[in-house]
């Protein structure tokens, strides 16, 4: 690793080393329904986990970041999600509407209308995990600011019980 003048280190890729924070206790528990998959269109719940692994050069402290900036960022980012009915605003399939305080939600032949309160609206297609993983994947970049710029790669898993995981992935450096 070479140092640069006021630049900190100029990241070498024979440096690259990979970290990662596993939360799989109550990260955020939701509801949810996927408008075209089957039984997952009767509105059920998940306790949420997630693991978030960063990749980049170990800084002159050794790190390639404070693992505790890291936590304290993946639980801000998911404690929105905590305990909401997660609601898909760009479905293909479900038509969205916010009237006041309810959510009006409409696909096949059901009709949800709920407490706007209760709600999280995310301007997904989806709440699979896929679409959760790269939501939160956003989320996190963006409260990593600065501190991503150093950073190669971040890649975000979102599980939904069990073994059923989903992982995305972007280069941020
Ligand atoms: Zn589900």
């Amino acid at each position: 690793m070479a140092p640069l003048a006021g630049m900190g280190y100029l990241i070498n890729m024979s440096d690259k080393t990979r970290i990662k924070i596993e939360k799989r206790d109550s990260v955020f528990s939701a509801a949810h329904f996927l408008a075209d998959m089957g039984k997952c269109e009767r509105m059920h719940g998940h306790n949420y986990f997630i693991s978030v692994e960063v990749e980049g050069a170990p800084d002159r402290r050794g790190a390639v970041i404070d693992f505790n900036l890291l936590d304290s960022i993946v639980s801000r980012v998911c404690q929105p999600l905590d305990h909401k009915i997660l609601i898909a605003q760009k479905s293909p399939t479900a038509q969205v509407a916010v009237n006041g305080a309810e959510v009006e939600v409409n696909f096949k032949n059901k009709r949800y209308l709920l407490p706007v309160e209760d709600c999280l609206l995310l301007p997904l297609d989806s709440t699979t995990v896929e679409s959760l993983a790269g939501y939160l994947l956003d989320k996190i970049s963006e409260e990593l600011g600065d501190t991503a710029g150093r950073l190669g790669q971040i890649e975000v898993g979102v599980g939904e019980g069990g073994s059923k995981m989903a992982y995305r992935q972007k280069i941020v450096g």
